[in-house]
């Protein structure tokens, strides 16, 4: 095993970084334009790669995550382009994407709307994954859409999706949509403001506040979707949303007095409530 290789996984885990070694491969194997396992193998290096392997584990001692070191992430079955203009996408947030898969396996042409759609990783592997869909992602971050653009490209999904900058707290929010839905998908922000500062260095300095910040109580976001979905579904139309820790039923008692019927909360695998289904009267 190269040495240089063992180096960087004593000094990854010396800063407690969770999985060293496997962390280390993926930055190797990065640089090497070569698979994860193939690192094993004796290799030797150039000093450019050696350069290149030591600035990216310079950058993860600092905490920034991998994921946005490497510049992309994998997503359900998918590959997103990241980077700190957008929230990186979560394995807890493919909980979402499986619930609104088995809403939308019985619904013919089915149109989504992503509120906050940041990457796009939920609604670009929604119509990956149902190609007869078609659907809108929002956001208020120019800059997060063009990467949503670019992984919408890379995805080939871009014919049956628009992208519309815009802010859900202004007035004339539904008249820019200006469309109805099947389903809408959102993960707003959710984080309580109070709280933003004692959130982890991966996250607190590397995901955008845009994408956190849900407000002083944390539901502000979902005050607000709750009252302009019912404008955005046609009748029956549902709507997903992730939940943060501890908020799902305060989610659906929004939406209930909204005139929206819970249908579910889906767990995430750490068993917390990480999604809420409801549907429109
Ligand atoms: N899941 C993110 C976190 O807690 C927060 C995302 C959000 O606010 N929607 O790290």
């Amino acid at each position: 095993m190269n040495n240089l290789f063992l180096q960087a996984v004593q000094t990854l885990a010396e800063a407690q970084i969770e999985n060293p070694r496997l962390e280390t491969r993926l930055i190797f194997a990065d640089v090497l334009h070569c698979s994860p396992s193939e690192i094993f193998q004796d290799i030797s290096l150039t000093s450019p790669e050696i350069e290149k392997i030591n600035d990216m584990l310079a950058q993860r001692l600092k905490h920034k995550p991998l994921d946005k070191i490497l510049g992309h992430r994998e997503f359900y079955k998918y590959d997103f382009i990241v980077n700190e203009d957008v929230l990186s996408p979560r394995p807890d947030t493919e909980i979402l994407v499986e619930a609104a898969l088995e809403i939308l396996h019985n619904i013919s042409n089915a149109k989504i709307l992503d509120l906050g759609c940041g990457s796009g990783c939920i609604i670009e592997t929604l119509l990956k994954e149902i190609p007869s869909a078609s659907g809108c992602a929002v956001d208020i971050s120019a800059n997060a859409l063009k990467i949503a653009q670019k992984n919408a490209d890379n995805l080939a999904v871009n014919e049956h999706l628009c992208f519309i900058n815009a802010n859900w707290f202004t007035d004339d929010f539904t008249a820019q949509i200006g469309d109805k839905f099947d389903v809408i998908v959102s993960n707003p922000p959710y984080i309580p403001s109070a709280d933003i500062a004692v959130l982890d260095t991966e996250v607190k300095d590397y995901d955008p506040l845009l994408a956190l910040d849900g407000g002083q109580s944390g539901f502000e976001s979902y005050k607000r979707i709750a009252q302009i979905a019912p404008k955005l579904l046609n009748n029956g139309g549902y709507i997903l949303l992730e939940a943060g820790y501890g908020q799902a039923k305060q989610i659906a008692n929004i939406f209930i007095t909204q005139g929206f019927d819970l249908l579910k909360i889906v767990n995430d695998l750490s068993d917390i409530e990480r999604c809420v289904v409801l549907r429109l009267k």
